[in-house]
């Protein structure tokens, strides 16, 4: 059994294979048969045998394996007995006697079934051009799947190369982590492809896929070559995906100062997929929508996502491929880091789009999730591998990043930069844990990186400060009292960049205990820059001032001066109208990412109004956002910034929702019925013209939807249903979800569905029956989406419901997202009691 160190505590860990007999090299063989969705394979590898053994184990799961035999100095040992644990997921093969010490060859062969749960070696689907459909065999192996393609030392610390031969069909391609050396015939209908050797790597970033694939030409770029690789017919929406592409290699290559470590690298499109998007090294499986995309017809958003994946998975090659987390409780690092990278690199390819401002309306979801009590510490113990899937979530991603954007800002961007080149060098070809990053960071900077970045990673939650003249205090910031457990911390060591208004100076500070005393003059702002991931309370006439010059704040410090008003009004500090109040200072700033906050606001006041509250929260919108929209108009102004075209989507959609303003309602109908629709405003006009509940509408978006030219546009139609205003559309797309709905996205569609204002409560009566059928039927990674429209209900009886069942009912993965979820929901229906009797009263007085 391996010890493993968490924390500074030794504890065992039944998960891992004692290292008596360690893999350096893997050569495997795979046939897969699609019509009969099976596969057989053999695997040789290279084994050291380190202690005296007579059975070695290694990890497989639903394979039949035939008896393993060891070849050592001209001598071979057939095992005698094999014990498969289905718990561990292991099997061990018992020699008769010990087994000779040194190198030695193991050799076993295995069947198995191209299942349909898009883990492991899975079958996908699609449809070509033509309506033909195609089957494809493909692999997701993260985080512990490669055991259902191949018996394997299937631990992220246990390295070794990997060399893959597939037979396959003569007509269809094929794709490994590595070059092809040789294509042979076979003379029976299938080719023998055999790939190169890779480098020394974990088995969950093994990849191969078989289909009917084809590729870009091969683009060289710093030192290697690019290609992007699409189900057939699909050439015309590459071109995005490979101009990212080229920008990100080259980026990495300058920033970490180490060369691309595989020999190539070929960026996938899968028409089934259950995460984003894959790192596997040299060959990374994307879902279509993250890859494949027309820039005639996206909007910035759409093409923003395809470049943030593109990049996020290009900068695992490096951190996370090349450099490996021990185990995985470690999974944080690598996904906070990729997003953190994926922004940096964001930043460069398209400074226009101010991606760090940006980053904002993202950063608020991990700030409403991380107030709740059912938060959970960013880092975390993690014994078995299942344990880590609740990590791929908000708060390993989002605050994850956030909170190193944050050491980045305090430590200075070159000296981040110096120190993650040092801890890339030091580890290469290995792995390491989370304190090793923070030693190479210390001795770039020598500042005491490991102690401040333990109170934001070892404990959930973050401070507000509450500054007054010149002192700051912290406290933790929570949406409720404590009632029982809380995983929010007490106090954090908050890096503070002070911002002098008057002055024009910066300086930096770090708060390290509960209070401290800062330098001001005039209007000074703790949170300079806006980086913090913590809240910010002025005094009141602090807060006056500050809001009479916000044309003194750069974008994103107004994004979080917006925030932190909308926050204080979900806590009950603040009301609705200070919210609009400051966005009235709003009008001239083309910043979407403050009126995102605004528009939270509008939403939920929506949510909780009747009838009549609705008609005045109405008025008051088209009060504030009609001058915007009079400014910005329905045509693009010449070279108009994509802020400005963000908004105007953004304006157009609260007016023509929560606003009913009927020339806005109009005039979306119409682009609608005349296809007008594409661009920054595509959203907002399909999901205007749904919420009419016109009745027809439903089945045009079914027929958009299966003539698609993008998968961009396939969703927009997809997902439509949600916004409807019509009761049989929604419920009929919630049947959708269990039989046509690919289960990539059926998830996600439920839980988008569950949001509708005043349909979603009966989307989750009806979804609560059949959790144990949805659970059956789409991957463990997105059962929580399937809930998380829940968060938006505000009615307290529906609230209790919801709350018993999921308590009752939990989810085998995800529960903990699930709780956060009910947290965020009890938030609301808090917010709804508190507001309710006033806020129309108060919006009337607003006016
Ligand atoms: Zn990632």
């Amino acid at each position: 059994m391996q010890f493993v160190t968490v924390h500074d505590e030794q504890i065992k860990n039944p998960y891992r294979i004692d290292p008596v007999v360690v893999p350096r090299a893997y050569r495997l063989r795979l046939r897969p048969d699609l019509e009969r969705s099976s596969f057989a394979g053999s695997v040789e590898i290279d084994v050291e045998v380190v202690e005296p053994v007579s059975t070695i184990s290694l990890n497989a799961i639903e394979l039949e394996l035939g008896a393993a035999t060891l070849r050592a100095g001209g001598r071979t040992w057939t095992s005698a007995a094999t014990t498969m644990n289905e718990e561990l997921e292991t099997a061990s093969f018992a020699f008769d006697g010990d087994l000779p010490l040194g190198l030695a060859t193991l050799t076993i062969s295995f069947t198995g079934v191209l299942n349909d749960q898009l883990r492991g070696f899975y079958r996908s689907t699609f449809e070509d051009g033509e309506g033909v459909t195609h089957v494809i065999a493909t692999t997701q192996f993260a985080s512990t799947d490669a055991r259902r393609a191949f018996p394997c030392w299937d631990d992220p610390a246990v390295k070794a190369t990997f060399q893959v031969t597939l037979d396959v069909p003569e007509q269809l391609a094929t794709f490994a982590n590595t070059r092809e050396l040789s294509s042979t015939s076979l003379g029976d209908g299938h080719r023998e492809v055999v790939f190169a050797e890779s480098m020394v790597m974990s088995t969950y970033l093994v990849a191969f896929v078989v289909g009917a694939f084809e590729a870009s030409p091969e683009t060289p770029v710093a030192g290697t070559t690019l290609r992007v690789i699409y189900p057939i017919g699909n050439a015309h929406l590459i071109d995005w995906a490979l101009e990212a592409a080229q920008h990100a290699l080259e980026f990495f290559c300058a920033y970490f100062d180490i060369p691309y470590p595989g020999d190539k690298v070929d960026l996938i499109a899968i028409p089934d997929f259950a995460a984003g998007a894959m790192e596997n090294l040299g060959l990374i499986t994307f879902r279509q929508t993250d890859l494949l995309i027309d820039p005639a017809t996206a909007s910035i958003q759409e093409l923003e996502r395809v470049a943030l994946v593109v990049n996020h998975e290009l900068a695992h090659m490096w951190f996370g491929d090349l450099v490996t987390m021990q185990w995985w409780e470690g999974i944080w690092l690598n996904e906070a880091f990729a997003t953190f990278m994926e922004a940096i690199c964001t930043d460069h390819f398209r400074p226009e789009w101010q991606k760090w401002v940006r980053f904002h309306p993202s950063r608020e979801m991990a700030f409403a999730v991380d107030a709740q009590h059912s938060t959970r510490s960013i880092e975390y113990r993690v014994v078995s591998p299942d344990e880590c899937r609740g990590m791929f979530d908000v708060l390993t991603y989002i605050k994850g990043c956030a909170v190193l954007r944050m050491l980045e800002q305090f430590l200075g961007a070159e000296t981040f930069r110096d120190g993650i080149r040092a801890y890339l060098r030091q580890h290469s070809y290995a792995n390491a844990v989370t304190n090793d990053l923070w030693s190479a960071l210390e001795a770039a900077s020598g500042e005491p990186v490991g102690a401040i970045m333990d109170t934001w990673i070892l404990q959930g939650g973050y401070p507000l400060l509450r500054v007054e003249g010149d002192t700051v205090r912290q406290v933790p910031f929570m949406y409720a009292p404590a009632s029982g457990e809380s995983a929010i911390g007490a106090t954090w060591k908050v890096p503070m960049r002070l911002r002098s208004l008057d002055e024009g100076s910066e300086t930096s500070q770090l708060l390290e205990g509960e209070s401290a005393t800062i330098p001001t003059t005039g209007v000074t702002i703790v949170n300079g820059g806006g980086w913090g991931f913590f809240r910010t309370t002025y005094a009141s006439e602090q807060l006056l001032r500050l809001s009479t010059r916000l044309g003194e704040l750069d974008a994103l410090e107004r994004a979080v001066l917006l925030a932190d008003t909308w926050s204080s009004v979900l806590v009950g500090r603040s009301r609705f109208s200070d919210l609009f109040t400051l966005a009235r200072g709003m009008a001239h700033f083309n910043e979407p990412s403050a009126w995102d906050v605004v528009g939270r606001g509008v939403a939920l006041a929506d949510r909780l109004l009747d009838e009549e509250g609705r008609v005045t929260l109405a008025a008051v919108v088209r009060t504030l956002y009609a001058p915007v929209f009079a400014r910005l108009g329905w045509e693009p102004i010449d070279a108009e910034s994509a802020q400005t075209s963000e908004l105007r989507a953004l304006v157009v959609g609260v007016l023509g929702h929560q606003g009913r303003d009927v020339d806005v309602i109009a005039e979306a109908t119409r682009r609608f019925d005349a296809g007008q629709v594409s661009g920054d405003l595509a959203d907002a006009i399909v999901s205007i013209t749904l919420g009419r509940g016109r009745p027809g509408d439903g089945a045009v978006c079914d027929e958009r939807r299966r003539n698609a030219s993008s998968p961009q546009e396939e969703q927009r139609y997809l997902f439509a249903s949600a916004t409807s205003g019509e009761r049989d559309v929604v419920l009929t797309a919630f049947e959708r979800c269990f039989d046509e709905v690919r289960t990539q996205d059926a998830p996600y569609l439920i839980g988008a569905l569950m949001r509708n204002r005043d349909v979603g409560g009966e989307v989750w009566r009806r979804y609560a029956p059949r959790q144990d059928e949805a659970l059956e039927r789409f991957p463990s990674m997105a059962y929580a989406g399937m809930v998380s429209g829940a968060a938006s209900f505000v009615d307290a009886q529906l609230a209790t419901e919801v709350r018993g069942f999921h308590e009752a009912n939990p989810l085998p993965v995800g529960q903990q997202q699930v709780l956060q979820i009910l947290d965020l929901m009890d938030v609301n229906v808090a917010v709804a009691q508190r507001n309710r009797p006033t806020l129309g009263d108060e919006l009337r007085d607003f006016r």
